[in-house]
């Protein structure tokens, strides 16, 4: 596929960023490597006049940018997302490497919407956003001093995501494909069947919201590892929606 192509389906987002300046940085490092969609989850201060002067003749990257309240609404419509993270968490996907991850980006980008979501200056991703990924990624750093700037964490992966898409692709995604296989579900369409789960899952007594433990997190490393297609997505709610007929939960009337 065309590696232009393949750069446009990616999505730069940051969350909960503090200073302006890094986001025009963000732009500029974007444009530099020919990506060009920017998602602002809750910027502290956007549109900024330091913003414009950080991006120079990336502007346009911010004039487009999507500034939405929730990282969910940013990753509507995507069905692979990385999340940028300076350590590794108790919780979440476990962490690997930026080239061998981002050559797995460029290839489910070959197949819809992809996004790389970045955390917050000063406490970087929380553990709910993290949930939201399939993968995790730290860049090696010297280990005394490990936090990148945020503008240069973006640099690094945007440069590998030019790298990954001008490479000559090995047919990742070509091999084990089986003829009866279906597009990659999207955020949203894993999003409802999580939800579904959990109604189903509160409903039979399995789970108990008022003593959550680890379950929720751990289903949702579950199924982030099993990249699930649409297909799958549906059986998974038929199967639920079957016990919801033979308990009577969820029948009208
Ligand atoms: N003190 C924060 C660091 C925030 S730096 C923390 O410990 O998480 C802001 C963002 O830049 C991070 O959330 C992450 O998305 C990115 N970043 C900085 N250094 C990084 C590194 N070495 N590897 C991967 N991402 C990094």
């Amino acid at each position: 596929m065309n590696p232009e192509v393949l750069l446009s389906r990616i999505r730069v987002v940051l969350c909960r960023t503090s200073h302006p300046g890094n986001i025009g940085a963000a732009a500029r490092a974007m444009k530099t490597m020919g990506l060009s969609n920017l998602y602002l989850v809750e910027p502290k201060q956007f549109p900024d006049p330091e913003a414009d002067a950080r991006a120079t003749s990336a502007v346009d990257i911010l004039q487009r940018a999507t500034v939405t309240s929730s990282l969910k609404e940013a990753l509507v419509g995507t069905s692979f997302v990385v999340a940028l993270s300076a350590r590794q968490r108790d919780i979440g996907p476990p962490i690997s490497a930026p080239r061998e991850t981002v050559a797995r980006l460029i290839a489910e980008a070959g197949q819809g919407e992809v996004a790389l979501v970045f955390g917050n200056e000063t406490v970087g991703l929380s553990n709910e956003e993290i949930l939201n990924c399939h993968a995790a990624v730290t860049i090696p750093t010297n280990p005394d001093f490990s936090s990148l700037n945020l503008g240069s964490a973006v640099q690094v992966l945007c440069y590998e995501c030019r790298m990954g898409a001008y490479a000559e692709l090995p047919p990742l995604l070509e091999q084990g494909v089986t003829p009866f296989s279906s597009p990659p579900a999207t955020h949203d369409e894993v999003e409802g069947l999580y939800s579904h789960l959990e109604a189903v899952m509160t409903n039979t007594g399995f789970y108990n919201p008022e003593q959550p433990g680890r379950l929720l997190p751990k289903l949702r490393r579950l199924f982030a590892r099993a990249r699930l297609e649409r297909d799958e997505v549906n059986i998974l709610r038929g199967i639920l929606a079957s016990t919801q007929v033979r308990t009577g939960h969820g029948r009208k009337g």
